[in-house]
Order: structure tokens, then sequence, then C-alpha cells
């Protein structure tokens, strides 16, 4: 131990990391070797200071990189769940520099007295959507919580049965639904569900009608179900509030400026917040970080008395939304006042509106620039290929893309992916067709460099497995 921390020492590689962290290290690579010795996986002979002192700064280096660090995205899927989903546009990142120390978060900057977090966006939320009020909190599944809480506990809440949907990491309707104290109701089958169903199913314990949009997968075929408007106006009849779970909240309509696919369904009839909220349900819940494209958040828009209970339950204190977040959020949506800024700085916006053309170009671009990176370890083509949006938006919608695909000749293309992955920042790619695809969808001109040292590396790595 004593030697192994000198020659840390020695080499300088110690000094800027706290002892504590470097004599663990140190430890952790003798109790290493310590055990692959006793399994008999390397011969004594292998075990030398140096290999252990290798093994010491490899750890120590491993360990002080930070977690969370960026990721090149260079899978296409432009929402992409595991990846963080939507990358906030450049105003929304200074605005969180900006408020990351003291902010003039909750208080009212004319009289010094306390004010509402929220105040920072509502006005803004009204002005987008049409809505009548606002109310944000720190994601989609808290905004629909905290507003069955509110609407429906103790009482009864209404769904189809094709709207019980799992979005994923744990967040299954009937689970939340119980979660907030009401009652699920089943109405209607798993394909067709008509407003007489609700109709039938509604009694004096009857407290929300409540509508998901089905946002990661699509029904076809002998199939029914009702459209907001419908369920509002039979809410209306009834005295009885409608909630709509919108899930990915669009605010410009996408069908305006991004082409699916041949042969795929139109998307001019994707629904906006606005067109949700002029539907006349009570409440429209959304998620910040989807096809809004901005940060981590839930929206929750509708009627000024149905706000106001939401608002006012304990359970909206427990899910507030963070000051960064909103901050994010405030400067998003004031990008959203001017739509052809929205088109050109949002970048889910961005991304999901590249021509066809545009990305073939971009990909001859970037085959040229990685054609030295690789040196010959791999063959690179320009490759069409399909993409989606992600992370629960536009299920089923296919959008036309261009990659550059690589064909290693040494290693498999699976041990050249994970060697992307490992690269600092990690670049994340596809593998498809026995090819590991570097789509021009979702890449940025700055993450060209990266993806070329990522990949020369790769070919560094190989070309010595093939002549050693
Ligand atoms: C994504 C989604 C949610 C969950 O939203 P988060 O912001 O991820 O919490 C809830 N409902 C629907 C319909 C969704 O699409």
């Amino acid at each position: 131990m004593e030697r192994l921390l000198q020659g840390l020492d020695a080499s300088g590689a110690a000094a800027q990391h706290p002892r504590r962290l470097v004599v663990a290290c140190v430890r952790d690579a003798v109790e290493r070797a310590r055990r692959r010795l006793a399994d008999g996986r390397v011969p004594a002979e292998a075990v030398s200071l140096d290999a252990l002192l290798a093994d010491a700064r490899a750890l120590l280096e491993e360990r002080s990189a930070p977690s969370l660090d960026r990721a090149v995205n260079a899978t296409g899927i432009v929402i992409h769940t595991n990846l963080g989903r939507a990358p906030l546009c450049q105003d929304a990142r200074r605005a969180v520099a900006a408020a990351s120390g003291y902010a003039v978060l909750e208080i009212d900057r004319a009289t010094g007295a306390r004010g509402s977090r929220q105040a920072h966006v509502t006005e803004l939320l009204r002005e987008l959507t049409g809505a009548e009020a606002a109310f944000v909190v720190n994601n989609n599944a808290a905004a629909v919580l905290v507003a069955l809480a509110a609407l429906a506990s103790g009482r009864d809440a209404l769904v189809s049965r094709g709207e019980l949907v799992e979005i994923g990491g744990s967040f299954r309707m009937p689970d939340v639904m119980a979660a907030s104290g009401c009652r699920l109701v089943e109405v209607g089958t798993t394909n067709k569900t008509y407003l007489s169903d609700y109709e039938a199913a509604l009694t004096p314990s009857t407290a929300l009608l409540v509508k998901v949009h089905r946002s990661n997968f699509s029904m076809r075929g002998f199939v029914r179900e009702v459209p907001p408007q419908d369920l509002a106006a039979l809410g209306q009849r009834a005295g009885v509030p409608v909630l709509f779970d919108m899930g990915s909240g669009a605010l410009e309509e996408l069908g305006a400026r991004v082409r699916c696919a041949s042969g795929q369904a139109d998307l001019a009839a994707a629904p906006t917040l606005q067109t949700a909220v002029a539907s006349g349900v009570d409440i429209v819940t959304a998620s910040g970080d989807k096809l809004l494209g901005g940060p981590q958040a839930g929206l929750l828009l509708g009627r000024a008395g149905a706000i106001a209970k939401i608002r006012a339950h304990p359970l909206a204190r427990a899910v507030r939304i963070g000051k960064l977040g909103l901050a994010a959020l405030e400067a998003t949506l004031r990008v959203y006042r001017d739509p052809d800024r929205a088109w050109s700085e949002i970048p889910v916006l961005e991304m999901l509106s590249r021509s066809a053309d545009t990305l073939e170009r971009a990909a001859g671009s970037l085959l040229e620039r990685l054609r030295a990176a690789v040196n010959g370890a791999a063959s690179l083509d320009l490759y069409a290929t399909v993409t989606e949006a992600g992370g629960g938006a536009l299920p089923g919608v296919e959008l036309a893309s261009w990659a550059v695909s690589v064909r290693p000749h040494h290693g498999s293309v699976d041990a050249w992916e994970r060697r992307l992955r490992h690269h600092r920042p990690p670049v994340f790619a596809r593998i498809a067709d026995g090819r590991l695809l570097l789509d021009l969808r979702t890449l940025a001109p700055e993450d060209e460099p990266v993806v070329a040292e990522a990949l020369e590396g790769a070919a560094r790595d190989h070309a010595g497995a093939a002549s050693g």
C-alpha cells in the first residue's frame, strides 16, 4: 500500500484528488489483484507494482469523473428517455444558469412581499394555450396524481378500458388512480368505447371523467374512442369535471413542418395543447420534456375552479417544481411566442423537422470526416433509415432519416458500440442490420468531433487486437 501510494504521489496522479479517495482506490486495486490470484485467474508474475499502479490510477479516474455526464445521441430517437428526453434550447440553458444562485423565485420585487413561483409561467401558459388557468408541477405523472387526488379522492373516476395505459417507469394508470385515493370505474371494452358507455356508468358518486392519450402505442382496425370534446360535453351536461391526460403536449402543429416516412399517417391530426384546451375539458395534463421540448415538468391547464382545487391540495406542495426546471420552462415558453424561433431554436422541434435531404447531405459530410478517424479499420457507408420521435410521443409515426453505417473489419459491431459508450463523453449509437448506425437526425454539428474521436478510439483498439 505504502509503495503504491508513493508511486501515485510521484507520478502526480494523486495530487488533485482527496486523500481518502486515493487510499480507497489503492486498497481496491490490491484487493482485486488478490482475488484474481486466489481464483487462479492470473499467474503471480502478472501482478507487478506497475500493473497495480495502473489499476489504481484507472480506478481513481473512473471514480472522480462525473456520473451524470453529457452524452452524444446518435440513435436518431429525438425524445430519448434514457438520455434525458428533450435537450434544452439555449435560452433555457442560460435561464438555468442565471437561476442557479439566489433568484426572484417567490418574491414580488415591487413590494418585497412573498409571491408565488407559479407566477413566472402562469400568464405565458394562458397566453400560449388559451387556458383560463394553469399550474405546473414536477412532472406529468405528478400532475395526474395531484389532479386525481384533488378532484376525485374517495369517489369514482370513469376511464375507458382502452386507455388504462402503462407509460413506463411504473406509471400505470390503474396504480396512479389507486394511489390518488379515487376508485377506478372501467367503461367500454379494450378496442371500442362509446360516449354511451360513460353515460351508462354515471352515478351520484362519479367525481371525474378521465381520458388518457395513447402516448406509446396505437390501435388499428375495429376501434373507437370518444374524442375529448364529446367527453367534455357529457361532463358539462352531467355536472362532472373531465380530465384529459395528453402526455405529450405540443404547442405547435407538427404536421406543418414534420414530414413522415412515405405511407405514414398524416401528422396534421396530432393534437396540440391548444386544441386539447379548446375541446372544453376541465383539465389538460402534459409533460414539459416531450414534444414541448422543455425541462422535466408537469403542466396542468384548464378551468380556474378546478385549477384552484388542485393548487390547494396538500400533494401540490409535495410535487412542486424546482427553481431550475421552472427557469428552463419559462425561457422555453417565451421562445414559443415566435413560432419561427421555436422551430429553429427548440432542439426537439428543430430535429423533428429536419428533412431527409438535409439529413442525407449531413450524413455525407460526417462520413468524409469519419474516414480519417477509422483509418481503414471499418467500411463506412451512407445508410437510409427510419427513426421515431420516441419518449411516449407520436407512437407509430416513422420519420425518414440518414445514418453513417459502420461495419468493422476487426472486432464485433457490439464491441465497437460498447467502445463508443465508454468514450468520454459517451456516444450512443444503434445496431441494425449487422451495422453500427450513427443517425444524423439527433446529431448536432458540435457532436461530430466527439463521434470522430470515439470512433478513432475504437479503430485504434481493434487495430491493436488484429495485429497483436
Ligand atoms: C409521459 C406520460 C405520462 C408521464 O409523464 P412524465 O412527465 O414522464 O411524468 C403520463 N401520461 C401520459 C399519457 C404520458 O404520455
